[in-house]
């Protein structure tokens, strides 16, 4: 997997001209760059073209290396609202008019002001150029990934080898995450979605273990195998649980665990999806792919004490005549019997398995925390777009669990906002016979629901087991992140880039 190296350069004298073929100069203002040959140079040019400071452009410039010089201002910085997203937008400007320029190996300078929003600024700048200049898993296959993907290195002035160690583990995590989701169904079937994840935790710590036995997963995992069910007809369409597991030498003093939503296509089911709506559906399973982008970035830091445990359902909800349909009661790997709401709402019967499973591992760990990651629901994007939803439990907010990433995102441009798991949610998924103990979903759009995407949490509570008392009694912190509306560049889940959101908010939180 080859994405363009982040390399620590300590100043521009110490930059050799030949290791690089483009300055990009990132600030507010340019009235003192690096060195001052090219302030002048700069002051010179602004004079005659009054865009430069207003737009990114890109100047001939003897001073600079590969005589190509990059301004991109970021405009204002110190407004109330203002955030390092700032930096990251206009990063995306400029290294693609480096690549256009025909530079492979940019050099970047940041100037961000003093103050602690932009404290991660350079860093956030390197994540917005890779994140830009990612092409999709099939055009590099098609294509050749030398071809479509040219620049090599990234120079960041300023930075140390720490931090680009730390940015080199944390954009692997995001690429295999964008490559997962990303790519079309049958690119990505959940079989070889297993295949892509045996092959990148390789020669790693990370243990990958892939269960495709269609009796042991109807044993394990019932709900799982009923939005599966119609797939299995299909052999290339079977569905696959992988388990991922990092454990660190010497002593754990923390655990997490993750399942991943991976419908790696998402029809609706027997309630179908219509009118267009399913377009796109090939990323239902981003929420997987950040899982096993997180666990990519564990790999390659190895951090001390911290055990991390992942289940990834992958699965594809096809629609045929041995489809699963709403009214049926199907009983949780946890012993709840759930009644389908609607066929569309699916994910969270994979979920609470997986749940399922890690709950009973959370029973003999040292201080875990559970997660659960999908695209859930429309409302998501709806409230929070382009946000990413934390749905967390009373335990989870009491440990500060939710706090901790959402500030940690706030400062790696990987935002999300809090949302609170509530008693209507509660009230909403209860049974209404004695016939279940569970309703997975109403039957309008999640999106006109109110606290669509905060019920769907109570729900993955119940039919887990996680409010039985095993669980209860430890006191599980549970957060539930929802990416629906933080998925996709531009919430254009047809067209727009992975986002690989939540990878480096969870890597800024617990392996910085
Ligand atoms: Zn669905």
């Amino acid at each position: 997997m080859a994405f363009p190296t982040p390399v620590a350069v300590s100043s521009l004298q110490a930059a050799s001209a030949a290791d690089w073929d483009a300055l990009i100069c990132i600030a507010e203002h340019f009235t003192r760059l690096p060195d001052a040959g090219l302030t002048e140079f700069v002051a010179s040019h602004q004079a005659i073209d009054q865009r430069i400071g207003r737009e990114t452009v890109t100047l001939i410039c003897p001073l600079a290396a590969g005589k190509r010089l990059i301004l991109a201002p970021t405009g204002p910085l110190l407004r109330d609202y203002d955030d390092v997203r700032c930096f990251a937008d206009v990063a995306k400007v400029a290294i693609q008019q480096a690549k256009a320029a025909g530079a492979v190996r940019p050099l970047i300078w940041l100037q961000a002001p003093d103050d602690a929003r932009y404290a991660q600024a350079l860093e956030v700048a390197y994540l917005a150029a890779a994140q830009a200049l990612w092409q999709p898993l099939e055009g590099r296959e098609a294509r050749g990934e030398q071809n479509v993907e040219p620049v090599q290195q990234i120079g960041l002035l300023g930075l140390t080898d720490a931090q680009a160690a730390f940015l080199v583990a944390t954009e692997a995590g995001r690429r295999l995450a964008r490559d997962l989701c990303g790519t079309e169904p049958e690119r990505m079937t959940p079989l070889r979605f297993a295949d892509y994840c045996v092959d990148a935790f390789q020669h790693t710590d990370v243990k990958v273990k892939v269960e495709t036995n269609t009796e042991q997963l109807l044993a394990d995992y019932p709900l799982l195998m009923a939005v599966a069910r119609s797939s299995l007809a299909v052999a290339r369409h079977k569905p696959a649980v992988i388990r991922l597991e990092y454990m660190p030498a010497g002593e754990v003093t923390e655990t997490l665990l993750f399942a991943g939503k991976g419908l790696v296509y998402d029809t609706g089911g027997a309630d179908l999806k219509i009118n267009g709506g399913m377009a796109g559906m090939s990323r239902d399973k981003g929420g997987a792919a950040a899982v096993a982008g997180f666990m990519k970035t564990v790999a390659l830091l190895k951090p001390a004490g911290l055990r991390v445990i992942a289940e990834i359902g992958a699965v594809r909800n096809s629609i045929g005549s041995d489809a699963f349909v709403a009214d049926e009661i199907i009983t949780s790997h946890a012993g709840v019997r759930v009644r389908i709401g609607n066929t569309d709402a699916e994910g969270r019967l994979v979920l609470a398995d997986l749940m399922s499973h890690l709950r009973l591992q959370a029973q003999h760990a040292v201080n875990p925390t559970l997660f659960s990651v999908a695209t859930l629901t429309g409302h998501a994007a709806r409230a929070v777009g382009p946000y990413t939803a934390l749905v967390e439990n009373g335990a989870a907010r009491q440990a500060g669990v939710s706090a901790t990433i959402a500030a940690a995102g706030e400062l790696w441009g990987d935002p999300s906002e809090l949302s609170s798991s509530r008693r209507e949610d509660f009230a909403f998924i209860k049974a209404r016979t004695c016939a279940d103990d569970v309703l997975s979903c109403n039957n309008a759009p999640s999106s006109v629901t109110a606290r669509g995407h905060q019920f769907p949490m109570a729900f993955l509570v119940v039919a887990a087991g996680l409010d039985q008392n095993s669980a209860l009694s430890h006191g599980l912190p549970y957060v539930h992140i929802d990416i629906a509306g933080s998925g996709v560049d531009g919430g254009d889940w047809q067209h727009g880039k992975p986002s690989a959101a939540p990878v480096s908010s969870l890597a800024a939180a617990y392996l910085s």
